[in-house]
């Protein structure tokens, strides 16, 4: 025992190996040290508890510069989403245009005018670029930008009626995964939810029956995630608005994903426009800034100027403003919504969602022999019709025509299949599929540079 310990070379030692001298030059003095000190360490503890060497004990440099390599790889991997979810949240929702990374790279080297107006030197209002264009677009007052959509629902619900009563249809009273509940963040706000209404059908006159001296707001929720059928009915905006002016009360609606475009003339699911719901009348109108709109992750608030002047008045509005990074990424977003011509080629998002299922098939067609030629010998690969979706509650019962390469192995057990998802997951930019039927699925529809797959899974 003894003698091993004696055999773990000296710190000192290691640092003047010519086989170290790479990761020094790369890393610094400091932080090699302080790796191969805690690589000392676990060694120790590997000759107590097992009385042998640990199995790098060969090769310190080597082992010494995969620790620190891996360490200095950012937590945010690049990945290939091939899931068939578009919008998918834990993959980090909308790929930014080319324009909007631009605009982010630019902002970030010089300082920008984010709130100083160059006509007079005055302060200007940090929304101001991005609240001109969101009018522009969708014919509203005015707007505020938040950290994101449950940022933007908050501060509505806290600024317009702190205190006072929100009458909610009960089957909008939703659950957006996470800890996002329409009854818990009423009352964070500090408001009191009135529920109105059953699951399957709610009236304008369940509405009318609620109001009273304490109500604040009316309010809708865009039950984005789920779907009821059959006999059901909902209030529209419109009619709610017209309650609303009766009684001189607010109508706000969080719209979760909305969408600038029509949606249909893409030949994909209709999805209600903020555009539509600012028309109808509807005080103020939220949605996700990552969702279908395929910007940076923020919350937008459009409608009356004066109950956005109340929001950028509110103390949290400070605490959930966006940085410039956001408002940049987001200005540059909606300046290709002014395009309409280019926006399906530009908008990463559109283009994915509208790509077709022929030249999705004609991809795995492309890709099948080399993946063939790699895998075949363990896996059965078939190129197989599947659905893809929006993802990020956007449209959940709607499907994309679709198509995936599937691997099933040759001798049906599970455990392989899981064996190879785990081996893609491990990859330098990792592959992630899905499993589902006894194989694994690759869907193509969000694989943009086919080269770089290929690279990735055929050594
Ligand atoms: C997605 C969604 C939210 C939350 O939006 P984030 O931008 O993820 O915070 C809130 N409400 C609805 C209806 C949604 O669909």
């Amino acid at each position: 025992m003894k003698n091993l310990y004696s055999q773990l070379p000296a710190i000192d030692n290691l640092l003047r190996d010519p086989a170290l001298q790479t990761l020094l030059t790369d890393a610094g003095t400091a932080l090699t040290t302080r790796q191969l000190r805690a690589m000392q360490q676990e060694a120790r503890e590997h000759i107590r508890l097992h009385q042998t060497l640990p199995d790098w004990h060969a090769n310190w440099p080597q082992e010494a510069q995969r620790r620190v390599q891996q360490q200095q790889q950012s937590a945010l991997r690049p990945v290939f989403n091939l899931t068939g979810t578009v919008l998918h949240t834990n993959l980090g929702r909308a790929q930014l245009s080319e324009h909007a990374i631009a605009a982010v790279d630019a902002c970030l080297r010089q300082p920008v005018t984010l709130e100083y107006a160059l006509d007079d030197a005055t302060r200007g209002h940090r929304d101001r670029a991005v609240s001109k264009l969101l009018c522009e677009l969708t014919g509203a007052e005015a707007a505020c930008i938040v950290n994101n959509n449950a940022a933007a629902v908050l501060l509505m619900l806290a600024s317009l009626a702190p205190g006072r009563e929100v009458i909610v249809s009960r089957g909008e009273l939703v659950e957006i995964g996470g800890a996002f509940r329409i009854p818990d963040v009423m009352r964070q706000a500090g408001c009191q939810l009135v529920e109105v209404g059953t699951t399957n059908r709610t009236h304008v006159k369940d509405y009318q029956g609620a109001i009273g001296e304490q109500t604040g707001l009316l309010m809708k929720v865009h039950t984005s995630n789920y779907h009821i059928e059959g006999f059901t009915h909902a209030v529209t905006e419109q009619e709610l608005v017209t309650l609303g002016e009766a009684h001189q009360l607010p109508v706000i609606t969080d719209l979760g994903s909305g969408s600038l475009i029509d949606m249909t003339a893409y030949g994909l699911p209709a999805e209600p426009m903020p555009q539509q719901l600012i028309a109808a009348g509807v005080s103020l109108v939220s949605f996700s800034g990552d969702k279908l709109l395929g910007g940076p992750q923020a919350g937008i608030i459009v409608g009356k100027q004066a109950l956005i002047d109340q929001l950028q008045l509110h103390p949290l509005k400070r605490a959930l403003r966006v940085d410039k990074m956001t408002l940049a990424a987001l200005e540059a977003t909606l300046q290709l919504y002014r395009q309409p011509e280019t926006l399906q080629e530009a908008l990463p998002t559109l283009r994915q969602l509208t790509r077709s299922s022929h030249a999705i098939l004609q991809q795995a067609e492309r890709l099948m022999p080399a993946l063939e030629q790699t895998y075949g010998g363990e896996f059965s690969l078939a190129i197989a019709a599947c659905s893809s979706q929006i993802g990020s509650g956007s449209l959940p019962v709607e499907r994309l025509p679709s198509f995936a390469i599937t691997f099933a192995p040759h001798n049906g057990h599970g455990g392989q299949l899981n064996a190879l998802a785990q081996r893609w997951r491990h990859l330098p930019r990792p592959v992630i599929g899905r499993i589902q039927e006894g194989k694994l699925w690759l869907d193509l529809r969000c694989l943009e540079d086919e080269a770089a797959l290929i690279r990735t899974l055929v050594p």
